[in-house]
């Protein structure tokens, strides 16, 4: 059969005839080196045995809003599919592709939530990937708040294909986002182009100052996985670790447990520039209001950046980077992180109430010591990761 020649009726009758499957590939962390999920891939088996591709048939099931049907079709299966990887492992997230257009109506979402329920799914272990250029097109105040409600029943989403559309950072500012995947066009031009490492490197970067997830696809060569890992980046997808297979090969993929290599040390250093821009905004802010002399000094609201856990480090420390736990200087770090907060938080307090300056110095010491016992604390995890376990690569 002629996949070029799909029309709307062939997809309907194989829809009818549960022709349509989902593959898996894994995802692994960088983390940790190890599977921690996996991404549903649709694929038509044509009654003839012909394998068909997402590309050939969903751009026409977009385009002609059939995509809804195979949507809510396949979600069921998805489902059966996820409970078995999540038998197998209730670490594993699994991540499907919708339509902007999935969200025109609650219908979806509904789907979502009675699964959630019915099945005792925890929320964060599903992901919804849609794709930057199917929410651009849609204005759609609809589609803003049903997606608004799955994130808030703690669903992740992910914006797909990232680095392809024009109006990136403006949706991702937008749209209820926790996890930016870099589109693997970009990452592949990376090998032959300095300036595409660049921009990897600066939205994975971008990314982690919004407190947003990083997954790059498409990664075949092992250059490519060692650079992700030095540049920051948590999650990777490609062809290198494992190409799209069917449940049953996952299955056997999770079995074998196998292990890539988990050098985090992008991760760690981004955490270690957090905390130093965070003492010198701290500073600045002690400085000017007790030693500014007699300029007015403008009071700046630091409520985010003064909690140990909405402070830069602190997104990242109860958020990705409690994929280290179990490391003894990283479980040391939350207290040693907490009392640095208390200093800072009383420094702020009597550089307000007009003490001695002396008194002010006398505490900024504090503040630079506790400050250092934090980054070597870093600085031991990073070296831990370094001589973690042999990998794969
Ligand atoms: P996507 O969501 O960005 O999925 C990643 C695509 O990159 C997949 O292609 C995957 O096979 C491919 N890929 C992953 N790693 C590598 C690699 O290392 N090298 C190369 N060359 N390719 C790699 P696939 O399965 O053909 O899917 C294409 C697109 O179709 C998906 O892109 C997604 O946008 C769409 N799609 C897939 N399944 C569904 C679905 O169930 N519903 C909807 N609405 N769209 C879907
Ligand atoms: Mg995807
Ligand atoms: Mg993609």
């Amino acid at each position: 059969m002629e996949n070029n020649k799909i029309t709307l009726s062939d997809m309907a009758m194989g829809l009818a005839h549960g022709e349509f499957v989902y593959y898996y590939q894994p995802k692994i962390s960088l983390i940790s080196g190890k599977m921690n999920g996996a991404e549903a891939l649709i694929r038509w088996v044509r009654a003839d045995g012909t394998l068909v591709p997402p590309g050939e048939f969903i751009p026409l099931a977009e385009s002609t809003g059939f995509v809804t049907e195979i949507s809510r079709a396949m979600f069921p299966r998805l489902v059966a599919d996820f409970l078995i990887i999540n038998d197998i492992n209730e670490a594993l997230t699994v991540s499907f592709n919708l339509s902007a257009q999935d969200f025109n109506s609650p219908e979806m979402l509904n789907l979502i939530r009675a699964a959630i329920d019915s099945h005792q799914i925890d929320p964060q272990r599903l992901q919804v990937e849609l794709t930057e250029a199917s929410i651009i097109n849609s204005q759609d105040t609809a589609v803003r708040e049903n997606l608004q409600e799955l994130a808030g029943l703690g669903v992740t989403l992910a914006m797909d294909d990232y680095g392809t559309g024009y109006a990136s950072i403006d949706s991702l500012s937008q749209w209820p986002f926790s996890i930016l995947k870099i589109d693997q066009g970009l990452i592949q031009r990376m090998s032959g182009s300095e300036k595409c490492a660049t921009i990897v490197q600066a939205s994975i970067r971008m990314a982690h100052q919004l407190g947003i997830g990083t997954v790059a696809e498409g990664i075949e060569t092992s250059s490519i996985y060692d650079f992700l890992l030095h540049a920051g980046c948590a999650e990777a997808q490609g062809f290198l670790m494992g190409k799209p297979m069917t449940l049953s090969e996952l299955l056997i993929f999770i079995k074998k447990d196998q292990r890539w290599s988990g050098l985090p040390i992008g991760l760690i250093h981004m955490a270690q520039l957090d905390h130093i821009q965070w003492r010198k905004n701290l500073i600045d802010q002690i400085t000017s209001t007790s030693f500014g002399g007699t300029r007015d000094v403008e009071i700046r609201d630091m409520t985010t950046e003064m909690d140990h856990h909405t402070c830069r480090l602190g997104l990242w420390y109860y958020g990705v980077g409690q994929e280290f736990g179990g490391h003894a200087p990283f479980d040391r770090l939350e207290e040693a992180h907490r009392v640095l907060h208390d200093i800072g938080k009383e420094l702020l307090e009597i550089a307000r109430s007009g003490v001695s300056r002396e008194e002010v110095t006398a505490m900024l010491r504090r503040l630079t010591k506790q400050s250092s016992i934090v980054l070597e604390m870093l600085q031991e995890l990073e070296n831990e990761a370094l001589m973690s376990q042999p990998a794969i690569f």
